[in-house]
């Protein structure tokens, strides 16, 4: 099977894939636990992968729907270098078909692969960061397992100038290409949708046990800083029982210090007639964590201060005092509490960084021409 390199696919649109068998005269797609079996000229279900004359394709390779530098909090990562900048991307499609997709634009409508109009290689991602001053890329906004052979090159040419790496997805991924995957992942922030098959099916057209499975392996074998989002939509998977479930096992199966962050629910895409999240159910849903025994609770895309800022889990000292992205007060040293000495979980420099609540949209194009001219000069 055919393997990628950034230098032999600059600007490319489609290119080979990996991760695939042949069967019966259709090609089989091993990267997500999806399967998509695929006759020449079809698209998966995430539709940028193709089946080309029996070559498996993909069909987004240095294609971008746009650039952005983000306050990390935004992933979420509330324990990753705390207010440092993060280059972040995505592309299009996606292998879930969430009821409830707060990106549908992007990952549901297959006419944004005429509108991928933004065009970077991995060198000039890493690059671009470097001299943005960002302490990391993530590969968000759509899942990058769909896209894994672009983010893991952009991850290797990232990691070759010193920046951090990010991943921010569901966790729908097949054991083959996730240990490559993850491999060159520092962080990620993995979507648990909800704690129930039934949930998962019905809302998102896929399965739980495969993204469980991914969050215990990440916790078991590998070194890849882990935080979990839930987005609780009203009477869909906000039971407290549920939510009770999801917490214990994640404190079985991952221990007490992964982050879980509870997020507030607006309509959207096909769930324009379910109503907000209100502020009280992410209020219950942290405290139902707590109890359970979890260290590191917060709540989303709502602004509450307390329960967003980060406390001492031994003497309850408010060591990290954030309001929605931004950092106030920062009283850790290194990673420990400045009055009990107790080790907070995470990677923590020094001091945090200042890049406040700021996205700046990232035109790669003009920034290209810019560098043309310049070199002319
Ligand atoms: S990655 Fe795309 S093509 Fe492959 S199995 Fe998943 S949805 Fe299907």
């Amino acid at each position: 099977m055919a393997t990628l390199s950034a230098e032999n696919h600059v600007m490319a649109q489609s290119v080979p894939a990996r991760w695939w068998h042949v069967q019966e005269e259709r090609l089989v797609c091993d990267l997500c636990p999806r399967s998509c079996s695929l006759k020449d000229g079809d698209a998966g279900f995430c539709f940028v992968r193709e089946n080309k004359g029996g070559q498996m394709v993909l069909n987004t390779y240095g294609r971008s729907t746009g650039f952005c530098i983000d306050p990390v909090e935004k992933k979420p990562l509330f324990h990753f270098y705390p207010g440092t900048s993060v280059f972040s991307f995505g592309t299009a499609g996606c292998n879930l078909g969430c009821k409830f997709c707060q990106a549908w634009e992007i990952t549901k409508s297959r006419e944004v692969l005429s509108r991928l109009s933004q065009q970077a290689t991995p060198e000039m991602i890493a690059e671009t960061a470097v001299q943005m001053g960002c302490r990391s890329v993530a590969f968000t906004y759509n899942d990058p397992v769909i896209w894994a052979e672009y983010a893991i090159d952009t991850a290797v040419a990232c990691r070759q100038r010193g920046l951090k790496t990010i991943a921010v997805t569901a966790g729908y991924i097949c054991p083959d290409p996730r240990h490559e995957f993850f491999e060159v992942m520092d962080a990620t922030n993995v979507d648990l949708k909800g704690f129930t098959e039934d949930f998962y099916q019905h809302y998102t057209l896929s399965h739980l046990a495969p993204v469980l499975d991914t969050l215990m392996w990440l916790k078991q074998e590998s070194s890849t800083w882990v935080e979990i989002t839930t987005l609780l939509i009203p009477d869909a998977n906000d039971s407290p029982c549920n939510i009770r479930r999801m917490c214990q096992w994640i404190l079985r199966e991952l221990g007490d210090e992964v982050p879980v962050h509870f997020t507030a629910f607006h309509p959207d895409y096909w769930m324009m007639h379910t109503p907000a999240t209100p502020r009280r159910t992410l209020v219950s849903a942290r405290e139902i964590a707590l109890e359970v025994g979890l260290k590191y609770v917060y709540v989303g895309n709502v602004l509450d201060s307390p329960r967003q800022s980060t406390y001492c889990p031994n003497c309850n000292q408010r060591l990290i005092e954030r309001t929605g992205y931004e950092i106030g007060e920062y009283a850790l040293l290194d990673h420990r509490c400045p009055s009990c000495g107790c080790d907070i979980a995470g990677s923590f420099a020094q001091k945090p960084g200042h890049w406040g609540t700021r996205q700046l949209p990232i035109d790669m194009k003009s920034l290209q021409s810019q560098q043309e001219l310049q070199n002319q000069v």
